[in-house]
């Protein structure tokens, strides 16, 4: 069975359970064929109410022709632009674990690399282009404010929390994406595990509008949201999530409201790639990994090359 119908989510069989009352009528399995989807941010697509206007596949949203059909679209919504600025709230139980050195190392060193410089390829309706830059801002802790089973809105509400004045607290950032990334006694009750693996959407939070990003702690479930248990860092949890991470910050960089860059099936750039990695190397203790930041070695997602009819890569 190929991962990529299921984006965010490696275990099959496991996908027919839209349960989720807020999502159960308007929720398209990723099997679907249907067109004129839009971005979930949870890696399929949910059909639109109304439908957005398509984009000319041979042009942008403007009507502007453009030359070449790359396999994805613009819709006419903002980017990121100028960098985008990486914030991470450890939710829960994070003393001692080394994914708090792990994933600061892939943050601080993801910008700059020929991995991001994907996300250049990526443009508004002005011809400006995303820039090749990730800033590792803040961090902040979250000790269970709202318990181990989060809704969606408890996870709205703990980026909410983390945001204001004083110590402890993050800038209010629209150039931000926040990472809600949760220690492994947590789960995500609209489905993690079991319908996907993260997810990024944006909310108006202190009267701004702010892109967050649930990241779970795939030791949690192995089998549907980790890759291999043997990982390059030693922290098969950590390395899960570095993939993950890469994953919504390419998506919350070039898609960040859910209304700029996806395919006709409400596939984000990273949607298109997910869970296919290309060449590996491997490491003595049987560890794979195919890039290397800072010094660390990760296996990371391949993201979509929005260039010479589209195709998914490590560079660009
Ligand atoms: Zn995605």
């Amino acid at each position: 069975m190929q991962k990529l119908i299921q984006p965010l989510l490696r275990a099959t069989g496991l996908l027919c359970l839209v349960t989720s009352t807020a999502f159960a009528a308007q929720v398209l399995g990723p099997n679907s064929n249907e067109d004129d989807l839009v971005p979930t941010g949870k890696g399929w697509g949910e059909r639109a109410y109304p439908a957005p206007p398509r984009a000319d596949p041979n042009g942008n949203a403007s009507g502007k022709a453009g030359p070449n059909n790359n396999g994805i679209y613009y819709h006419g919504g903002p980017l990121i632009l100028g960098g985008t600025n990486v914030y991470y709230i450890w939710y829960g139980n994070w003393s001692g674990n080394t994914a708090q050195t792990i994933l600061e190392n892939l943050a601080g060193s993801i910008g700059g690399s020929p991995y991001f410089n994907i996300n250049t390829t990526y443009y508004d309706g002005s011809n400006t282009h995303v820039n090749n830059i990730v800033n590792y801002s803040a961090s902040t802790n979250d000790n269970y404010s709202h318990g181990t089973a989060l809704s969606d809105a408890a996870i709205q509400a703990v980026v909410a929390n983390a945001i204001g004045s004083g110590p402890g607290k993050l800038p209010a950032d629209t150039k931000g994406v926040y990472f809600v990334l949760t220690s492994a006694d947590v789960t995500a009750t609209s489905g993690f595990c079991t319908q996907y693996c993260g997810w990024h959407t944006h909310g108006t939070i202190s009267g701004s509008d702010i892109k967050y990003s649930f990241v779970g702690n795939p030791d949690r479930c192995p089998s549907a949201c980790e890759w291999q248990t043997t990982s390059p860092n030693g922290n098969s949890g950590a390395d899960g999530m570095a993939s993950i991470i890469a994953h919504e910050l390419e998506e919350a960089t070039t898609d960040p409201d859910l209304n700029a860059w996806y395919d006709r099936r409400g596939y984000e750039n990273a949607d298109k790639c997910a869970w296919t990695f290309g060449p590996t190397s491997t490491l003595p203790g049987g560890a794979e990994y195919n890039v290397t930041l800072a010094g660390s070695k990760y296996l990371i997602q391949r993201n979509w090359v929005n260039a010479s009819g589209g195709y998914c890569s490590m560079s660009y």
